[in-house]
């Protein structure tokens, strides 16, 4: 048995049994068993109980929201979002369910050819604790959507929300089997990935953990998609709108404690106006108010577990001596919040080159501050790093910031904004950060693959056979 802990004050909300390999393997089977009659359905049939999925989760918005706060610390205006988005998310691919479409290739007189978009059969999803309801979303949809079965495995820390998915996604009218959640944490998720019928492997998480997995399921040849960590750059000219900047930045890395993928952890700040906005930052992080997050005056709740605070102190404690601290806000003395894993957030600069807070992901509220002196510079700075999922550049130069977006090394670029994503719109990253897209027509891309079909329409042996073009070959 595991303890579910609530990061609040390390209260046990639960403990559950982990997955064994052999839950593992009843589970693929029974989404194996399930998945063809799936696939058969129409498109227009699957999105209605996605729809209904989606109703549902609307419905029960406040008590998700609520065992999302519980279970990971995070404020209930973070979570409520989230859940939403979640909602949205079932709403953006039960619309996508009817709308795949294959492709006629006129290769020649002699043949009718095209193509069938086919689901891969049973996808593994695995996820990390940050985001937890909204990525089970992200992984559960688009795979029904697109006809193929599911088998989830939330984060050990956090698998509450996604339990509760399973149970609406089975109320909503999806068959039984189909989509499984199995809790567990790394013996639960490699018996998973290392599964012989498990077709396709979709991941979040850490490098590391993308990397284990990528060689796991190796063995069996099973595609992969990794979406991985970062250390994002929001870059800043001096001719931006430095009241938005300051916002951005703000929110950019410390909103869910710094728990983001993409938060923006490094600030590259033009020499010209380094003092007046590191100031301006500095001045709003000492004003964050770390707390309970079901208080609404709450900024930031705790991290979620005392590992990932630890490591988090690790970071701040170092840069004593690898730069120079700037601002610090204070973390609860309150009773009733005694044992949770607060940090305090943390502004750093004057950082000496190679040192970790410049190149590691914290997943934590720290921001490291450095300058630039121009568009070559800061490009420099930018891509100084082995991770590649997003950046933000802030600039009323539209040349300037269309140049950047195309030479920055990331899947992601924001120009004079941040932090905003859509179903709509591809994600992933590169480098470190990860392979495959997610999101808007990728998604189709990933969750299906296509299946040719050559037809002939003569009655004798092809012509051309074995030469050039639409000929033999393999
Ligand atoms: P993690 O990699 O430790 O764990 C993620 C999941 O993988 C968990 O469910 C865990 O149980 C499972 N797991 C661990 N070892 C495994 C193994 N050997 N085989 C199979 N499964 C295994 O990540 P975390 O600490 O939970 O989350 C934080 C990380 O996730 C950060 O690096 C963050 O940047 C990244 N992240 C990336 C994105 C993105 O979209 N790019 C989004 C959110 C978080």
């Amino acid at each position: 048995m595991v303890d579910v802990l609530s990061p609040i004050d390390a209260r046990v909300l639960t403990r559950l049994t982990p997955a064994t390999p052999s839950d593992v393997d009843s589970a693929v089977r029974a989404a194996r068993a399930a998945q063809p009659g799936w696939a058969r359905r129409t498109g227009g049939e699957r999105g209605r109980i996605l729809h209904a999925v989606a109703d549902l989760i609307e419905a029960n918005l406040e008590e998700l929201a609520e065992t999302e706060t519980r279970n990971t610390g995070k404020i209930l205006g973070d979570t409520r979002r989230e859940v939403r988005r979640a909602a949205g998310t079932f709403r953006y691919y039960a619309g996508c369910a009817d709308q795949v479409r294959g492709e006629t290739i006129p290769v020649g007189t002699e043949y009718h050819t095209y193509t069938v978009p086919e689901p891969y059969g049973v996808v593994a999803g695995v996820i990390p604790w940050n985001v937890p309801f909204f990525f089970a979303a992200k992984k559960i949809a688009p795979a029904l959507a697109f006809g193929n079965a599911c088998v989830l495995k939330p984060a050990e820390e956090t698998p509450l929300t996604a339990l509760r998915l399973a149970g609406l996604l089975a109320e909503g009218g999806v068959p039984e089997g189909l989509v499984q959640v199995l809790p567990g944490g790394r013996e639960t998720g490699a018996a998973l990935v290392s599964h012989p019928d498990v077709d396709l492997v979709v991941f979040t998480g850490h490098h590391e953990t993308g990397k284990a997995i990528a060689r796991t399921a190796a063995a069996n040849l099973t595609p992969v998609a990794l979406e991985l960590g970062g250390k994002s750059p929001q870059v800043v000219f001096p001719d931006a709108d430095l009241d938005r900047v300051v916002d951005a930045v703000v929110l950019g890395v410390f909103a869910s404690c710094g728990q983001m993928c993409i938060a923006g952890s490094r600030l590259l700040l033009h020499e010209s106006i380094y003092d007046d906005v590191l100031d301006r930052v500095a001045e709003r992080v000492r004003a964050l108010r770390v707390g309970d997050p079901f208080d609404e005056a709450t900024d930031l709740g705790p991290q979620i577990t005392a590992a990932q605070r630890d490591k988090t102190l690790e970071f701040i404690a170092e840069s004593h001596s690898t730069g120079r601290v700037v601002a610090q806000s204070a973390i609860p003395d309150d009773e009733r919040l005694r044992g949770g894993f607060y940090v305090p957030p943390t502004v750093v600069d004057r950082l000496a080159d190679g040192a970790r807070l410049l190149r590691e992901e914290v997943f934590g509220p720290v921001l490291a501050v450095s300058p630039f002196r121009d568009d070559a510079d800061a490009l420099r700075l930018a891509n100084d790093t082995q991770f590649g999922l997003a950046a933000g550049v802030w600039t009323a130069d539209i040349a300037r910031a269309h140049r950047f977006a195309g030479q920055v090394r990331v899947g992601t670029v924001w120009i004079n904004t941040y932090r905003v994503l859509s179903d709509l719109v591809p994600f992933g990253g590169v480098g470190l950060s990860g392979y495959g897209r997610e999101n808007g027509t990728e998604a189709a891309r990933l969750y299906l693959r296509p299946k040719s079909v050559w037809t002939s329409l003569t009655t004798g042996l092809p012509q051309g056979y074995g030469l050039g073009g639409a000929g033999a070959a393999g």
